[in-house]
């Protein structure tokens, strides 16, 4: 289905979105939305759908064409942000592509993790009789945005779980950790979004998620301090409710952190 060639332009603020949606579904008779990102705008709020820089929408992003098309819609936008900034993107030739480059950018690598579905976390049986029921403690490397201003964010989590009867592959916490960082995020719902993706990979409701990370926001801009890092801690089950399961995965951060410091 084309979405883009023949729709009349419409004002998505204004617009009816179940006349556009019916209109959309239709057999093509009469079109009238000149955007594929303003029909998917229009159907996730018709759906009822969260779509925050935090959210993942990719049962909206059906196919490489689509995503291709909103690349294509996102490069007019930046284009107009580069001309509403005054810089010459006709001449400059460092600024020549830096609007396709920007949307490329977005949907395929800083907020990647919007328009990805999971990573396929193949789970395995823990239920035999010498299954493991120790903790386990995974360090894994972050890259992140923060959804106000948008500047990076870099860091470490420390994901603890108490293995429940399926263990997933090590470097599955580390997907999962990385397809919950790579969108616009702030630290807190970060450290919310990994414990719960976590727990539902591994059916264990004992993890705990411990992040560590500096953030542009306060390096490159406002207050400029360029030593800044910032903690969040989430802890569930026998991480929140026993002492002694808690000393056990602080203990093997500062482990961890003596090996690979941060
Ligand atoms: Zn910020």
């Amino acid at each position: 289905m084309v979405y883009n060639k023949a729709y009349i332009s419409n004002d998505p603020e204004t617009h009816d979105n179940e006349t556009a949606l019916d209109a959309m579904a239709g057999d093509g008779g009469y079109q009238v939305e000149k955007y594929l990102g303003n029909y998917l705008r229009a159907k996730m709020k018709r759906d009822g759908k969260r779509f925050w820089a935090g959210d993942n929408i990719s049962e909206y992003i059906e196919n490489d064409h689509v995503r291709e098309q909103l690349i294509d819609e996102a490069t007019e936008a930046f284009e107009l942000v580069l001309d509403r900034l005054l810089i010459d993107r006709e001449n400059d030739p460092n600024s020549k592509g830096t609007a396709r480059r920007l949307a490329k950018m977005y949907y395929n690598e800083i907020m990647a993790g919007r328009y990805e579905p999971g990573p396929d976390a193949t789970a395995f049986p823990n239920d035999s009789q010498d299954r493991y029921e120790g903790m386990l403690v995974v360090r894994s490397e972050l890259r992140s945005m923060c959804s106000h201003h948008h500047q990076p964010v870099s860091g470490v989590a420390y994901i603890g779980i108490i293995a429940a009867n399926k263990l997933i592959g090590l470097s599955k916490y580390t997907r999962i950790a990385q397809w919950c960082a790579r969108r616009g995020t702030l630290q807190e719902e970060l450290a919310n979004d990994i414990t719960r993706e976590i727990s539902k990979a591994t059916g264990s409701t004992n993890v705990g998620v411990y992040i560590q990370a500096t953030h542009g926001c306060c390096e490159n801009r406002g207050i400029m301090a360029h030593s800044s890092l910032t903690q969040t801690t989430v802890l569930t089950g026998a991480f929140k409710n026993d002492p002694s399961v808690k000393k056990e995965f602080m203990d093997n951060i500062k482990l961890q952190q003596e090996f690979a410091p941060r």
